[in-house]
């Protein structure tokens, strides 16, 4: 059994519930107080975030803990503080109050690849993605290990696996301006993944692309999920997109930012279209949107 298959026999039937009323399957998980099965990979831990600029409370007493190799999608409508999160997650921000804790370094997971061992804490994908355009798919994606100064035989190897775990070989000399939009993700998402990440933060990734694309997109980021292991955390404004990909749901209510709801996604582990058209996923769906719209009540915004 995997223990993407262990994850999934401990998962009670996934369905919203308030947050803050300890963890679905009754044991105590600290600070997670939802349905963490794995061992946090990292807390946040009674989060405040408040912005000078503007005196905005981005977030307000804010506790999550990341399962390692668990897939969480934070879902919430626009300035309920999904990307704050992130960025305190990725030290780009400092909170307010309370603190980022991580896993001890003994306590962090193995990659699920033995070939290909973690090596990075974390990774980040924007929305846009970002690319240097006067320089070559592969200059792009070597750049975060031209920037640790490997050497330059181990640096081709990697950028040509990073580029064939994306679907990209054949692409490493062309200019970003070639690319399809959805080509362009694949690099960006190649360049997060040449680092060999354990926490891959994705900000609203595939929000600007197609649907088609983004369906494409969806389906290849979850094989490579089933078999690196790391852990994601996937910011995004779609219903649909949340219960298709995650493990878990963090709903967010904006004024100030804080976390409103958990949804377990009782998911098989391998989706996929059949996924995509059960019964399940539409119950899912019908619940994740209940969660949504109760959110959006709850900070003030219109809903539809
Ligand atoms: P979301 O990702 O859910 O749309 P954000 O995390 O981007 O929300 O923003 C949450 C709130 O914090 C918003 O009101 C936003 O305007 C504010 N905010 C975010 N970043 C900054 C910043 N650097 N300076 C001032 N206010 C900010």
């Amino acid at each position: 059994m995997s223990p993407q298959d262990r994850a999934s026999a401990a998962m009670p039937a996934g369905g919203p519930r308030p947050a803050g009323r300890g963890p679905s399957n009754g044991q105590s998980s600290g600070p997670c107080d939802g349905p963490c099965d794995a061992a946090p990979l990292v807390r946040l831990v009674g989060i405040d975030k408040r912005f000078d600029r503007g005196g905005t409370q981005a977030l307000r007493g804010l506790d999550l803990s990341i399962g390692a190799g668990e897939f969480v999608s934070l879902l919430g409508p626009s300035g309920c503080g999904k990307s704050t999160a992130l960025r305190l997650l990725a030290g780009l921000e400092r909170p307010t109050a309370g603190e980022v804790r991580w896993a001890d370094a003994a306590a962090r997971p193995a990659s699920a690849a033995p070939d290909e061992p973690f090596e990075d804490d974390l990774a980040f994908v924007f929305q846009e993605p970002t690319l240097m355009p006067w320089a070559s798919v592969a200059d792009n994606v070597s750049l975060p290990l031209r920037i640790r100064h490997l050497p330059r035989a181990a640096i081709r190897l990697r950028v040509e696996e990073a580029l064939a775990t994306v679907g990209l070989s054949g692409f490493a000399s062309a200019l970003p301006r070639e690319l399809s939009g959805g080509m362009r993700m694949r690099v960006s998402i190649a360049r997060a993944m040449v680092t060999r990440p354990r926490l891959l933060l994705m900000d609203e990734p595939f929000a600007a692309l197609d649907e088609i694309t983004r369906l494409k997109l969806n389906d290849d980021l979850l094989a490579l999920w089933r078999r690196r292991r790391f852990t994601v955390v996937f910011v995004t404004h779609s219903v649909y997109e949340s219960v298709y990909l995650s493990q878990r749901i963090v709903t967010m209510a904006a004024r100030p930012g804080r976390i409103v709801a958990e949804q377990r996604i009782d998911g098989p582990s391998v989706r996929d279209e059949a996924w995509r058209t059960s019964e399940a996923y539409g119950e899912a769906c019908r619940q994740a949107s209940a969660g949504l719209h109760a959110a959006m009540a709850a900070g003030g915004a219109h809903v539809g």
